[in-house]
């Protein structure tokens, strides 16, 4: 299956033709990947006026067309030089799934014959896409499926933020508001500079215009890269997967961010520019008889102490190969109270999607070579 091309028959043909293009033809210019002001230059650099780049944006982003000659308001000779010397890197939908709770998962098709996944999930309460920023993931969490897979590549600016397009085409948001939750396949400030221009793009007015209030981050908790996105102009509301209360547990759950310890983490949580009306979210995946103890809900109060942040727990989801069991219900609403009681803002995430294995954890492209914890480690960490 094919991503929802405007226009003809003829017009998806080319389309497609253009899709397969960009294997053979990396020199091409991938005008999904390209700020308005990278727009701007290029036309100008084709002999055009710049205004015609707002147009560009218009017809990729809000009209989801990967076919220049298809862009019908840009003058021809525009389009002809589009045609021959750049193209929409568009990742193709190639599966869906939909759950019983109308979440729907999307197998997405990358230039180069790699698998990502992305997810729709409906009402929660807004619209809400999760997407990916890697192809797998190199931070190994012990209950994530994607973890299992090791990193296979990074995304670009373009394969990230192409998500969002073919999302909104299928499930028909182009024109309506929608979220955005990094917390697909991938660590997103392992892919830092990919990540915050993919959210860039998304941001563009003419384009779906993003605002980082709808847009969410979540990560382990790089500390550098904590630190070097506090100093971003757009500024994604974020959420640390922390997932422990002590030292050794953190190493148990997530191995290879045991360079940066709780207290690290934490401590850039505190640096951190949270506006008044915010708060960081803390994701804390429960795994029963590991870390969901009276004792550590204890521990996490004390570790919260200091922060504008709120607790998300989030019983396991179970899976084949991931050794951990979900915690009973009543075992959750305890740990939930100790917290609450403690002066903490917590929720229990409901788990949408858990019949497709779209819920969180369960993203895993089947067939990628597994990678030893050794090269996890190195790959996981920043230079
Ligand atoms: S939970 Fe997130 S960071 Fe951890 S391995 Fe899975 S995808 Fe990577």
């Amino acid at each position: 299956m094919v991503p929802a091309f405007d226009g003809s028959r003829n017009r998806r043909t080319r389309a497609l033709l253009h899709w397969k293009d960009t294997v053979t033809a990396s020199t091409r210019v991938d005008l999904a990947d390209q700020t308005l002001d990278e727009l701007e230059t290029l036309v100008e650099s084709l002999g055009h006026r710049r205004f015609h780049a707002r147009q560009i944006v218009q017809w990729v982003w809000k009209r989801g067309v990967t076919d220049p000659f298809a862009m019908s308001d840009l003058p021809q000779t525009l389009r002809e030089s589009l045609g021959t010397q750049a193209v929409v890197a568009t990742p193709v939908l190639l599966r869906e799934w939909q759950s019983d709770d109308g979440t729907r998962k999307f197998m997405l098709g990358l230039a180069d014959g790699r698998q990502i996944e992305s997810v729709y999930i409906p009402d929660t309460p807004a619209q809400t896409f999760c997407i990916s920023t890697q192809v797998g993931c190199a931070m190994g969490c012990a209950f994530c499926l994607t973890g299992k897979m090791g990193l296979v590549r990074h995304l670009s600016a373009g394969e990230i933020a192409g998500q969002v397009r073919v999302l909104a085409g299928a499930t028909g948001l182009r024109e309506a508001p929608f979220n955005i939750v990094l917390m697909g396949m991938g660590e997103p400030l392992h892919n830092y500079d990919a990540t915050m221009r993919a959210l860039r793009l998304l941001a563009a007015p003419q384009g779906f215009g993003m605002t980082a209030r709808r847009v969410t981050l979540s990560t382990v908790g790089l500390v550098p890269m904590l630190d070097r996105l506090a100093a971003e102009p757009f500024m994604p509301n974020l959420a640390i997967s922390l997932h422990a209360t002590t030292e050794a547990q953190r190493a148990a759950i997530v191995p290879p961010t045991k360079k940066y310890s709780l207290a690290d983490i934490l401590d850039a949580c505190r640096r951190f520019p949270v506006g008044r009306r915010n708060r960081i979210t803390f994701e804390y995946v429960m795994l029963d008889g590991v870390n969901d103890s009276p004792e550590d809900a204890r521990r996490l109060a004390r570790l919260m102490d200091g922060i504008r942040g709120k607790v998300n727990l989030i019983p396991l989801n179970e899976a084949a190969g991931i050794p951990f069991d979900r915690p009973s219900d009543a075992r959750v609403s305890t740990f939930a109270g100790i917290l609450a009681d403690r002066g903490v803002v917590v929720s229990v995430r409901k788990s949408r999607g858990r019949d497709i294995r779209a819920a969180c954890g369960q993203l895993i492209v089947e067939g990628h070579e597994r990678r030893s914890p050794a090269q996890r480690l190195s790959e996981a960490m920043p230079s």
